[in-house]
């Protein structure tokens, strides 16, 4: 087992055993629901934005290991963002686990979410993924659900 599949493996039980920012959000200004029918997982992502920041961000849902723990590091990732720097940060994501190529300092940007990257081989995996990502960005643009398919 390469070095950071182990790695990998480790963060996403550790994510799914005690999800961050793990609840709702009584302050939220924004939310939206996500759902990938190919897997049953089932989120909210909630958003307090102030001054085209993201202050506070919070998730609750149920699913898998890999949807669950993408969405708790999406939260820690995003919090104190402006909106720009969010959706940049989905691209960057988006881009490395669907196997896109992503610029360079994309790779500086991303830091732990880079743990995800393996996830391209599994393309059924990817929307586990990316769930929450699509979820935070319809939040943002004041959509309310988002179906991965
Ligand atoms: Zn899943």
């Amino acid at each position: 087992m390469s070095e950071l599949s182990e790695l990998y493996q480790q963060v996403i039980l550790d994510h799914n055993k005690k999800p961050r920012n793990f609840r709702k959000l009584e302050t939220a200004n924004h939310s939206a629901e996500g759902y990938n029918p190919l897997c049953g997982d089932q989120l909210t992502v909630y958003l307090n934005l102030e001054d085209d920041a993201v202050k506070e961000v919070s998730f609750e849902g149920s699913g898998c290991a890999i949807s669950k723990a993408a969405a708790s590091m999406m939260t820690q990732a995003v919090k104190g963002k402006t909106k720009r720097d969010a959706e940049a940060l989905f691209s960057d994501f988006h881009r490395m686990v669907t196997g896109e190529d992503y610029e360079n300092n994309a790779s500086e940007r991303l830091g732990n979410l880079k743990i995800f990257e393996g996830v391209r081989e599994f393309p059924v995996r990817v929307k586990c993924a990316t769930l929450s990502w699509h979820t935070m960005h319809a939040a943002l643009n004041n959509q309310e659900l988002v179906s991965t398919e």
